[in-house]
């Protein structure tokens, strides 16, 4: 029998790991709130095997006075019990639901305190099983995937440079360059009903050694996108979330910057090679008999020399 049939579990294909970082910035205050939560196993599909499950998400807010704090900790907030400990199978479903409660609240509590602007936020979320991941947002905080070395935005920014964008008005680096870049053409709280189309709703599977980063727009301003793949490349998911937080302030960023990143990390090839690293009890490895046999060599040649040297 191989080492690999008595595993009692069917090895994944992949585990999840997460980290999430938040810096204030420029700013005097921090108006983001992030989320990274390890929820209990669901069956990524109905009936299936149950899988490690986790929520993230980043929500960047906005208004008068604290109203930015308050109406990003409300939408995280809100998301975290509408989604509560065991997420049902339809996590778009979910996400629908819970955008829209987010949305009602902030806007509830907005009216009732009438701030000099209203208070909203962006929110972007993932929930996480196994390999399967579902995406939502609103606003212009970001989901990207890195595979591969490559760099996808996953989440279209709900501004009206991204809507210039799209009908051809503007390139990405004018529209990224633009001093209206910030004006949000959606977000939570803004109006007493979301919009029937919103959240967007994204669906991927995550391959191994796929990273997926959400954050606030804090980072566009200051990184490109070679450094947001040059962070998360190599790194795990704490270590990436927190040198993107660095590196965004090293290059003054005016913003307050959050990244909640996830890593895909592929346990089939670890098992294999676990497997395949450990000699059978009471035989030498390959690494063993190779150095036994360069010593052996060595002290051959070393005698050769030697006994050369007497006789001449
Ligand atoms: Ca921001």
């Amino acid at each position: 029998m191989s080492q690999l049939q008595k595993i009692d579990q069917p090895p994944r294909d992949l585990v999840v790991a997460v980290g999430a970082a938040t810096d204030v910035g420029g700013r005097a205050t921090n108006e983001d709130t992030i989320a990274a939560v390890e929820l209990a196993e669901s069956p990524p599909a109905p009936g299936g095997p149950p899988a490690p499950t986790y929520l993230l998400a980043v929500a960047d807010g906005m208004g008068g006075h604290a109203d930015g704090e308050v109406a990003s900790r409300l939408a995280i907030d809100t998301l975290r019990a509408a989604v509560g400990n065991e997420p049902g199978a339809d996590a778009g479903l979910l996400f629908k639901q819970a955008f829209r409660r987010a949305n009602e609240t902030i806007y509830a509590q907005g009216a009732a305190t009438g701030g000099e602007r209203p208070m909203g936020t962006t929110l972007v979320a993932a929930l996480l099983r196994g390999q399967y991941a579902t995406v939502a947002n609103v606003g212009d905080s970001r989901a990207y995937l890195l595979r591969a070395k490559g760099l996808t935005q996953i989440t279209r920014d709900h501004t009206f440079v991204a809507d210039e964008v799209a009908r051809g008005a503007l390139t990405p680096e004018q529209a990224r360059r633009s001093p209206q870049r910030n004006v949000l053409t959606q977000a939570l709280g803004s109006g007493p009903k979301l919009d029937a189309k919103l959240p967007a709703i994204y669906e991927l599977t995550l391959l191994p050694d796929d990273r997926l980063l959400l954050c606030s727009d804090g980072f566009v301003d200051v990184l490109e996108n070679a450094d947001l793949i040059a962070a998360m490349l190599g790194r795990d998911a704490p270590a990436a979330a927190r040198l993107l937080v660095d590196l965004a302030r090293e290059r003054g960023a005016a913003d307050n910057v959050s990244a909640v990143v996830a890593e895909a990390v592929p346990t089939r090839v670890s098992v294999v090679s676990a497997a395949a690293a450990a000699p059978p009890r009471g035989r030498l490895s390959t690494p063993v008999i190779v150095l036994i046999a360069a010593i052996v060599v060595i002290v051959l040649v070393a005698a050769v020399y030697l006994l050369s040297a007497n006789f001449f």
